[in-house]
């Protein structure tokens, strides 16, 4: 059966080219080139963290929200204009997590696309001719003393219940595995198992390439609807023509909110904006991703130089960039690496891409409420570059209508009443 995937991004390459694998004939369609700065995949962070089980929405976390927004510097902004349309999703995302038991069921349903992400990405990245893109250094979390990691206490109990591995450092213990950094920051902690990417965007054009040589077709355009007969999906409309299928994949990142509208299917996805800066020619950065907990931005050191990235900005849907959110990270970065030389904004390359997120911290992944044969992939959120193999693993299994019963968590038909 001709299956149709839409999306070039992490997650959409990386599913073309797994059920390619099971010897299905795949059409990748894409607005944007495998690797294009356009999608999120492309600017993140790189973290491929078993440690990412905590969620982002925490008992507690309505009381910090006041102080972010309050911080002109904070990592958190809420433009006027995008309330309207998101305060229902605010609301049901703030409560997703509100009590342990609530946190803790989402981190069990984290878990499974994160604790062996590391090798999986390790062995795609060699089959790509690319290992060195997936680094095993490990990753760093800081924070400034011990009693705010003790502050953090609810966060590691998670991680600990979900199998992550962690020692924690003190200040001299800090200063060697992160030369540089701050005096601020006098404990930590080493997440042995983590990984990083060192070049988002070029892993997934690597992956493309590799998914082309096994027999992916490619299509470059923006799909705009579906052919759909008696229920059951027959091809995908693009501006060139209808490319006809037997299933559709679609792995739009954000684009799946309007995808899933001309399907009648509800997928609220609302665009959490991020950040960076990449300083190129930097030559002593740390040589492991360091998370500064106070500031909430990490820092990952990439192939084309140091990259930090962060902030989450709610703003109206086409809002242009508001490039202080990026100034706010590169003083960030000073602040946490005081020793390194750091130019001027001009000089360092800015980014901003927005996190495909849902309303209750989990991915959509599954089959259309509304039409046979369309299955989604995304909504991905803080975790999308991470989490792409096991997606593809769990797509395999979906499309060819075998139960998947660890799949029930992330499927789409949970916003069956959901309105944005
Ligand atoms: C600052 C920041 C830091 C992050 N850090 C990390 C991290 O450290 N680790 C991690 O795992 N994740 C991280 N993330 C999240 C991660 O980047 C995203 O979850 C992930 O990139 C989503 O991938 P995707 O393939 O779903 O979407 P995208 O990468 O956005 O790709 C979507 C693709 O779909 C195409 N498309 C959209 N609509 C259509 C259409 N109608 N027709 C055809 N094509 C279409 C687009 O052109 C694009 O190619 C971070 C995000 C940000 C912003």
């Amino acid at each position: 059966m001709p299956l149709a995937v839409i999306g070039a991004g992490a997650v959409g390459v990386t599913t073309a080219l797994h059920l390619r694998r099971l010897g299905h004939d795949v059409t990748l369609l894409s607005t944007d080139a495998p690797g294009s700065e356009n999608a999120t995949s492309y600017g993140n962070a790189g973290w491929l963290s078993p440690g990412s089980v905590v969620p982002i929405s925490m008992p507690g976390m309505w009381k910090k929200v006041p102080g972010y927004l309050l911080n002109a510097r904070g990592p958190l902004r809420l433009r006027p204009a995008s309330l309207p349309h998101i305060w229902l999703w605010l609301l049901r995302f703030v409560a997703c997590g509100a009590t342990p038991a609530r946190a803790r069921a989402i981190a069990s349903a984290l878990r499974p696309f994160l604790a062996d992400a590391p090798e999986r990405h390790a062995r795609l990245a060699a089959e790509a001719g690319v290992p060195d893109l997936i680094q095993r250094t490990g990753l760093v979390i800081v924070y400034p003393d011990a009693a705010a990691y003790e502050a953090d206490a609810f966060g590691w109990q998670l991680r600990r219940e979900n199998g992550v591995r962690w020692r924690t450092l003190d200040r001299a213990a800090l200063e060697a595995a992160c030369p540089g950094l701050g005096p601020q920051y006098g404990f930590g902690a080493l997440l042995p198992d983590g990984a990083h990417c060192a070049d988002p965007g070029g892993y997934v054009a690597a992956l493309a390439a590799l998914a082309r040589e096994r027999g992916v077709r490619f299509a470059a355009g923006h799909v705009d609807g579906f052919v759909v007969e008696a229920g059951q999906v027959r091809g995908v409309r693009t501006a060139g023509g209808v490319v006809a299928c037997g299933g559709v994949v679609i792995a739009a990142g954000m684009g799946a909110r309007a995808l899933g509208a001309t399907l009648g299917d509800t997928i609220p996805l609302v665009g959490e904006r991020g950040y960076h800066v990449q300083l190129p020619g930097v030559t002593d950065e740390p040589a492991i991703p360091v998370m500064m907990s106070d500031l909430k931005f990490g820092i990952t050191p990439m192939t084309g130089g140091l990259r930090a990235a962060g902030q989450v900005e709610f703003a109206p849907d086409g809002a242009p960039p508001d490039w202080n959110r990026a100034r706010i990270l590169l003083d960030c970065l000073r602040e946490g690496l005081p020793m390194m030389k750091i130019g001027g904004f001009g000089t360092v390359r800015h980014w901003m891409g927005n996190r495909p997120s849902t309303p209750d911290c989990l991915p959509v992944i599954g089959p259309s409420p509304t039409t046979r044969g369309v299955f989604y992939a995304t909504g991905h959120g803080h975790l999308g570059l991470v989490s792409a193999p096991w997606t593809a693993d769990l797509i395999g299994r979906l499309v060819i209508g075998a139960p998947v019963p660890e799949a029930a968590p992330y499927d789409p038909a949970r916003f069956l009443r959901f309105r944005l």
